[in-house]
């Protein structure tokens, strides 16, 4: 490893892409991995040890649906037993009691559910699950009984944004101790889904003024985060803490990706664990060092102060919008496509939301046979 790259904090395992819901947002790429192409407990058992030799700290285990694994348990017991601090990243539906209990007792750190909206129809509408919230509502209980921390996270959306205020509020009924409510990031199924997801900029102000009271009132109960939106912003995040930097993202199969959306970019080739050791994937394989650092910046961020803070944003946002990976993230203000970005925000929020187009193994436009309550 060169003296100036240090290990990742973090690796995101998509144990699979198989899922119950099919919300119109997820991070999952449009062509799913199918349940015959993933890798084995043997093999994700290999992989963690490797992440553990690498020096990396937290598993992420995410999907799709973690949960449909039913191996589970034996991950996290390894994680465990090789010092990983461990995060279960679900949607709630798939878990019952003996289950969690299961995954406490081999030593599971911590458990973060995704929630829809408070709406119960609205939930469902997201989702494309009826029913979803019960379920959740009741799996969040079952958590806190089994004495596991709990995180809430909500993806904000033209459907649920109104109930920002009411989402935190039920992360502090059911226990959290950590809200996180994001605005919808626009790659993969969201980008396919704009239209029907982006709110306008008098309701992102709405939503914001909503969390900052939220924050003061909330202090000291519960932690939360807010991720703001891209398309309204003036300057990018620090996508995955720089790219190649802090994260990696294991896919199914064994793809190894510096993020979840980095299959978008057209040209890139990745390495699977499958075939190389993960150490020398994070330090030498072409599709992390492509964007690394800051000798890849076009000039307008190479001489820029802020290249070591946001490290030039996100490069599937400046493939989506401008055309071009390379290019300077759009969110920037000093980006020359900037209006453009705003402009499609603009553009999307002022229509009549059209119908969602569900994350599915085939993807296909539907018609919900829910009625969605707000748009
Ligand atoms: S975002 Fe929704 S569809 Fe995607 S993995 Fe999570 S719960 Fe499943
Ligand atoms: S010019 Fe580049 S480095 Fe500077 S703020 Fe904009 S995106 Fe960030």
């Amino acid at each position: 490893m060169s003296a100036d790259l240090s290990p990742p904090l973090a690796a995101l395992l998509e144990l699979t892409h198989r899922c119950p819901l099919q919300c119109p947002y997820c991070s999952n790429p449009l062509e799913l991995e199918r349940a015959k192409g993933e890798l084995s407990t043997a093999e994700w058992l290999r992989v963690m040890d490797e992440m553990a030799d690498l020096g990396i700290l937290q598993v992420h285990f995410s999907g799709g649906e973690p949960a449909v694994r039913r191996d589970l348990a034996d991950l996290v017991a390894h994680a465990h037993k090789i010092g990983l601090y461990s995060n279960l990243i679900t949607s709630g539906v798939t878990l019952d009691q003996p289950r969690i209990a299961q995954l406490k007792e081999a030593g599971l750190d911590h458990v973060q559910l995704s929630i829809q909206d408070v709406d119960h129809q609205t939930a469902a509408f997201i989702a494309n699950y009826p029913g979803v919230q019960g379920k959740k509502l009741a799996f969040a209980r079952m958590v806190k009984e089994a004495g596991l921390p709990l995180t809430i996270n909500a993806v904000l959306n033209r459907h649920n944004i109104t109930r920002v205020e009411r989402m935190i509020d039920l992360a502090v009924a059911l226990g959290a101790g950590r809200v996180e409510m994001a605005h919808a990031q626009y790659y993969g199924w969201a980008i396919k889904n704009r239209a029907a997801l982006m709110p306008t900029l008098p309701q992102v102000h709405e939503a914001t003024r909503h969390v900052e009271a939220a924050r003061e009132r909330l202090r000291g109960q519960i932690v939360i985060d807010y991720v703001l939106p891209d398309y309204y912003a003036r300057q990018p995040k620090a996508c995955m803490g720089g790219w190649g930097r802090q994260f990696l993202n294991i896919t199914p199969s064994g793809e190894v990706l510096p993020c979840h959306a980095a299959q978008t970019i057209p040209g890139m080739m990745f390495d699977s664990v499958r075939h190389k050791p993960l150490a020398e994937i994070w330090t030498s394989s072409p599709a992390f060092e492509r964007f690394r650092g800051t000798d890849w910046m076009p000039d307008l961020c190479r001489t820029c102060d802020q290249k070591e803070v946001d490290w030039g944003g996100c490069r599937c946002q400046a493939l989506a919008v401008v055309g071009d990976a390379a290019a300077t993230d759009p969110a920037c203000a000093l980006s020359p496509k900037h209006a453009v970005l705003r402009a499609l925000a603009d553009d999307a929020a002022s229509q009549p939301a059209p119908d969602f187009v569900y994350r599915r193994m085939t993807p296909q436009d539907k018609k919900t046979a829910l009625a969605a309550t707000t748009s």
